[in-house]
């Protein structure tokens, strides 16, 4: 599993922008997140080795622009399926072509994660307890309720799901379609085997490559399933709100993901 992490990503050094396109100018119109540059000065860093747990961060992040341009400024751009040639305001030709992403874009992709995020959660939960999550009719939705007694899946969010399920049998129904959506999005991402060389680009290596950071995310999650990694096992980062994996924390206690937000914490303080 450890070459899965090879995979590299590119930030923008300069951060990212937000701006929002009229409509005419092109065939949607809202709000955009581009790089500042198109010749772009980057930097190279290796999502699924060196943030395990992003697929939580990415889930918990809040569907508002200042969340979104936190998160690209520290992760990059989404990329794949979201990204596009948009036209990008420009001083003084009112616009060019660069690379954005529509906010609409990231918000359901989050939406996305999160249902998927905690269907997994309450599934995990009802393994380890053996309790059949509920299925719970109320108004006109119905939902399953996991152990906690959380909704864990929506009808009206997860219609394909509900079509599966009975009364007293729903783990294996719901395991199986979280499998099929989850493998939905390896393919849809380009999720194969391929040659990659190594971060240091001494070796060749055998990686499942993402065709992006939100194939990079899904990844991460396919890696959290598989290691079978529930809620349990993260921490959120007292200083940047990312989720980090309490075993690769130096001290069990640790309550800041990594010596530059341990020592930013400190400086604030003072
Ligand atoms: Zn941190």
């Amino acid at each position: 599993m450890e070459q899965i992490k090879e995979f590299t990503s590119a930030v923008e050094l300069h951060g990212y922008e937000l701006y929002e396109l009229p409509t005419g100018y092109c065939e949607r119109s809202g709000w955009l997140i581009t790089g500042r540059t198109v010749t772009g000065e980057l930097r190279h860093y290796a999502p699924l080795r060196q943030f395990p747990g992003l697929y939580r961060t990415f889930s918990s992040t809040k569907e508002e622009p200042t969340a979104i341009k936190e998160f690209a400024n520290k992760y990059g751009l989404l990329g794949g399926n979201i990204g596009a040639i948009v036209p990008v305001p420009e001083e003084p030709a009112p616009y060019r072509q660069a690379m954005g992403e529509f906010l609409e874009d990231w918000y359901q992709e989050i939406r996305s994660m999160r249902r998927f995020v905690s269907l997994w959660d309450g599934l995990l939960a009802a393994r380890k307890s053996g309790l059949q999550p509920q299925l719970v009719v109320q108004g006109s939705d119905s939902f399953l309720v996991g152990s906690g007694g959380s909704q864990i899946a929506s009808q009206h969010a997860d219609a394909l799901l509900f079509d599966s399920l009975r009364l007293g049998d729903t783990l294996r129904p719901a395991l199986a379609y979280l499998q099929v959506e989850v493998n939905r999005r390896l393919d849809l991402h380009l999720v194969v085997p391929r040659l990659a060389l190594d971060f240091g680009q001494t070796s060749i290596v055998g990686a499942f490559m993402p065709d992006s950071l939100l194939g990079a995310i899904w990844t991460d999650f396919y890696v959290a399933i598989t290691e079978g990694k529930g809620p349990e096992e993260y921490k959120t980062c007292a200083s940047c709100g990312r989720f980090f994996e309490k075993i690769l924390a130096r001290r069990r206690d640790a309550i800041y993901c990594s010596d530059a937000c341990k020592s930013k914490a400190y400086r604030r303080r003072m």
